[in-house]
């Protein structure tokens, strides 16, 4: 099983991973969740951005935001990832190891990673599974924020519990989300806010412009990422311990669909809530 699946129920052992998370954004809108949906291309910032990237597992940036991610590195603006466990949990091959599976995605997520032109990906190694939301995690998102000072932060959304009436939300997902939420806002911006980092690391505050949620019902931002569809899905098959049979896979993914789009004329959409911060 992937550690990064939202399981549909209890029977269904097929990997779930592609089919649920990239069906996300479409499923909260078919809930009829009111919300403000307006194109709003990247391209309107005045220059190249810096973002950063801060999610549970390897596989979720692609997933949840890949072909985005694409899309802006196509556009010039600089991603990095930062992957807050390694997903050592994820296989259902009795004889693995999670030394072993960690090993092999970060070589999956480097290798996806670069198919999307990402410039960097840093793992935090938190143990898969058992992520939460406390001042470790939001003090070492911190630290990233404040090395890398990004204009842009992309993360999940922490209010997603369950999707639709069959799904639950990974608890990874969930405290990722809290924790990059927590860490953008009050944390990187005060120099009193763990201190240890501006006293003994020299680590000056930091203040992100904008903060892109992803896995959200509540998005307020859908992005036509047809161009960047494939790009998407090459980047995932590289999650080669994830995704099964090629081919299906493939093809599942294919199927997600836009709202009112069809095979013969195929369009595909990422959604975000977006903030701006600053
Ligand atoms: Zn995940």
């Amino acid at each position: 099983m992937s550690s990064s699946a939202y399981k549909k129920s209890p029977e269904d052992t097929s990997e779930p991973t592609a089919q649920e998370l990239a069906s996300l954004p479409v499923e909260a809108e078919l809930q009829g969740v009111e919300t403000q949906i307006k194109p709003t291309p990247p391209e309107e910032w005045p220059g190249p951005q810096r973002i950063l990237v801060v999610l549970a597992h390897p596989d979720d940036p692609e997933f949840f935001c890949g072909a985005t991610i694409a899309r802006w590195t196509r556009a010039g603006h600089l991603v990095e990832y930062c992957l807050l466990t390694c997903g050592d949990k994820g296989s259902s091959d009795r004889s693995m190891t999670s030394e072993n599976l960690c090993a092999i995605r970060h070589e999956e997520q480097r290798n996806a990673a670069a198919v999307l032109g990402v410039h960097n990906v840093m793992f935090l190694d938190y143990p898969d599974g058992y992520l939460v939301p406390d001042l470790n995690l939001r003090r070492d998102i911190t630290r990233v924020i404040r090395q890398r000072k990004p204009d842009i932060l992309v993360t999940c959304d922490p209010q997603t519990l369950y999707i639709g009436d069959n799904r639950l939300n990974h608890p990874d997902h969930r405290a990722a989300g809290q924790a990059a939420l927590d860490a953008v806002y009050p944390a990187a911006r005060d120099h009193l806010n763990f201190v240890e980092l501006w006293r003994d690391e020299r680590l000056e505050p930091h203040i992100t412009r904008e903060v892109w949620v992803s896995g959200t019902t509540s998005p307020n931002v859908r992005l036509d990422v047809t161009d960047c569809w494939d790009t998407k899905i090459r980047a995932l098959l590289e999650h080669k311990s994830q995704v099964g049979d090629p081919q299906a896979f493939i093809e599942r993914m294919r199927s997600r669909l836009a709202e009112g789009a069809t095979p013969e004329n195929p369009r595909y959409e990422e959604a975000f809530r977006r903030l701006i911060l600053g």
